[in-house]
């Protein structure tokens, strides 16, 4: 199933990309809800985390490598967040993977 990050990821549809590699895209979102609001995906599709298997967990720890480099070069790595929504009870939107890194500003308590 084509979403929009995959036409994003295909060139289709333009987004303000902040990296980018054979296999992983970070963009900024488009509806920022902090002053860092980044999108972190894989290029390969899956509809969430809970579509990934064994043999792809290496890519979901060069996802954390992207989010703790992107967190140093825009400045909140002494706090941010990283998550990701799975499925329609998570509000998930784009069923295709991708991790928030939020941050630039004081997050309210979650969990
Ligand atoms: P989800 O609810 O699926 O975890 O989050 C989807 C996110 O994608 C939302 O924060 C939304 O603002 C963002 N988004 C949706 N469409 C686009 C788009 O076309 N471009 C960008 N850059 N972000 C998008």
């Amino acid at each position: 199933m084509t979403t929009v990050f995959g036409k994003i990821i295909k060139g289709e549809l333009q987004a303000e990309k902040v990296f980018e590699n054979e296999r992983i895209l970070a963009i900024k979102d488009i509806h920022p809800v902090a002053p860092v609001h980044i999108l972190i995906m894989p290029k390969k599709e899956f509809a969430n985390l809970q579509s990934v298997t064994s043999e792809d967990y290496p890519l979901l720890s060069e996802i954390f490598a992207v989010a703790q480099k992107l967190a140093k070069e825009f400045g909140i790595e002494k706090g941010y967040r990283l998550l990701t929504n799975n499925g329609s009870d998570s509000g998930q939107e784009v069923l295709h993977l991708h991790f928030h890194l939020i941050g630039g500003k004081r997050l309210g308590h979650i969990g």
